[in-house]
């Protein structure tokens, strides 16, 4: 069975990607997905690109280098604030520090937008995939959901910056949206099936359809 290894020890993020890649066939066979835990890779990676994928790159290359033969695919993403330059951007994880709590981020972020009236504070979550394959081609891959920071958390659902995010569509946070609702629009979702729909068209091209 060919292996699928995607570079997180993120449960959340296994569990979507095993949804969305399901129906994936190579050789006419299910992929077998792993995450690089099971698959026995501990390689630390150093996340210094300067964008969403540079970095997404970088985890992918790292983690092929320890599993020859295996397609790796691994994801960079983040919250982009227009008021505050795009802050945090790729150090989304690493904003006022990795252990800090989000709870403690989010309010951090609202109160550096106090004043600021909707319209100026627009958002987006952005989501780089990236893809080696067996032959050391790299594809990637890039989406965003678009929205605005609303004025305090909302819901339970998500993680991280979730509870701010407003979906005007919705005019629900995405911490206030069922995983299925914020799969089909999030950031992530349309990133991985657009990545999906490489992945088949490169094996197609390979005649591993
Ligand atoms: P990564 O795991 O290195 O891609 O870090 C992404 C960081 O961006 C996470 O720790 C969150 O802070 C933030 N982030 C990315 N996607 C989302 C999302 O869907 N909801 C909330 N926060 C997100």
């Amino acid at each position: 069975m060919k292996k699928i290894i995607f570079a997180t020890g993120n449960a959340g993020k296994m569990k979507e990607i095993r949804m969305i890649l399901a129906d994936l066939r190579i050789n006419g066979e299910e992929a077998e997905i792993l995450s690089m835990k099971e698959a026995g890779i501990d390689t630390e990676i150093i996340e210094d690109g300067r964008t969403f994928a540079e970095n997404a790159i970088i985890k992918a290359k790292a983690v092929a280098a320890c599993a020859e033969g295996a397609i790796v695919l691994a994801d960079d993403s983040g919250l982009e604030i227009d008021y505050l330059n795009k802050e945090p951007g790729i150090y989304s994880a690493r904003y006022l520090g990795e252990d800090t709590s989000y709870h403690k981020k989010n309010a951090n972020l609202i109160d550096r937008l106090t004043g600021v009236p909707d319209k100026d504070r627009t958002a987006r979550f952005v989501c780089a995939i990236a893809c080696v394959l067996p032959d050391g081609e790299v594809m990637t891959e890039e989406a965003t959901i678009e929205g605005r920071i609303g004025y305090e958390e909302k819901g339970r659902n998500g993680f991280g910056y979730d509870p701010i995010f407003i979906v005007p569509e919705y005019d629900k946070s995405t911490a206030q949206l069922t995983e299925e609702e914020k799969n089909e629009i999030s950031h992530r979702g349309k990133a991985l099936r657009g990545m999906k729909r490489q992945l088949k068209a490169y094996f197609d091209e390979q005649g591993m359809n």
